[in-house]
């Protein structure tokens, strides 16, 4: 990405279970495709899904990638021999959307971004918020059922929303109601041996399938929940969602605007819009590269 925040080249790699070493080859091998297609790269930034001690560059602990206690920014920038910069992906998802999409302008805005979990951003005062050592906002595990599942990953808490809000909870919940509801689009999904995924119920739901559209509204509801105690807590002027998740659009926000309105406080929940983000599932990416920006200048 350049200053201009235009996206020059673009490379994916699907994370499918690998330790530590196997994980931190795959994140050097997408970013030497990137320099072998763009070779006037100054620095690299990263977002990762993890509690980065955002001074030192270290990431503390992470619930679904093994990258507990791994001195990242020194690791991968002596890796790659170029400055590098990391922080927490959804951090960034918020510091991108503050620069140049749903929330410039804005002071305050909580954003929640719907993908293998729930990550969190939070921008207070026009500030990016991260706490005593960077490890804060993991909004995902604000608990909305204390008697919940336990959550997904190695969280130790039950009933965080991230259990019931984020696109594995989609998939999850999917594949109950197929169970459930054989004859329906779902259950034949689950039948001819697929895997019901968040991305199939959404794209079902969009196509006007009443089961997929109960499985994202209920979603929806609990992010609602979610949603009344961060804006409660916060006063925000915005409620941005993000990640892959967000693809449901306004069939996931819809039933979480009518929880806010009917549980929030007043005057916040008047106040208060919850928008999608303008980057969707790609605005941790681009605040990756804001840092490094900041690291090239
Ligand atoms: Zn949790």
């Amino acid at each position: 990405m350049d200053d201009q925040m235009v996206v020059h080249h673009r490379v994916h790699r699907t994370w499918r279970g690998a330790d530590r070493q196997e994980t931190l080859d795959i994140f050097t091998e997408a970013v030497e495709e990137v320099r072998a297609a763009s070779p006037d790269v100054e620095a690299i930034g990263f977002g990762i899904p993890a509690l980065v001690e955002w001074e030192a560059g270290v990431s503390r602990w992470s619930n679904h990638l093994p990258l507990d206690g791994v001195p990242f920014r020194d690791l991968m920038s002596e890796r790659l021999g170029l400055p590098v910069r990391v922080d927490n992906d959804s951090n960034l998802a918020m510091l991108a959307e503050q620069r140049a999409g749903a929330a410039r302008g804005i002071g305050d805005a909580v954003l929640l971004a719907l993908g293998t979990g729930i990550g969190g951003g939070l921008l207070l005062g026009g500030q990016i918020y991260r706490g005593s050592e960077g490890a804060g906002a993991e909004l995902g595990h604000i608990v909305v059922n204390p008697d919940g599942p336990d959550c997904p990953g190695d969280c130790p808490g039950r009933g965080c929303l991230e259990a019931y809000a984020s696109g594995n909870a989609l998939g999850r919940a999917g594949t109950e109601a197929a169970r459930s509801n054989p004859d329906s689009a779902l259950g034949r999904v689950l039948a001819a041996g697929r895997e019901v995924t968040g991305g199939l119920v959404t794209e079902l739901a969009h196509d006007g399938d009443p089961l997929c559209r109960e499985v994202i509204a209920e979603a929806g509801r609990w992010l609602g929940i979610g949603i009344v105690s961060l804006v409660n807590i916060f006063n925000p002027e915005l409620v941005i969602i993000g990640g892959g998740a967000s693809a449901a659009g306004d069939l996931m926000l819809d039933p979480a605007r009518e929880v806010l309105a009917e549980r929030g406080l007043p005057p916040n929940r008047e106040m208060v819009k919850v928008v999608l983000a303008h980057f969707g599932s790609e605005a941790g990416m681009m605040g990756a590269a804001l840092l490094a920006l900041e690291a090239a200048a």
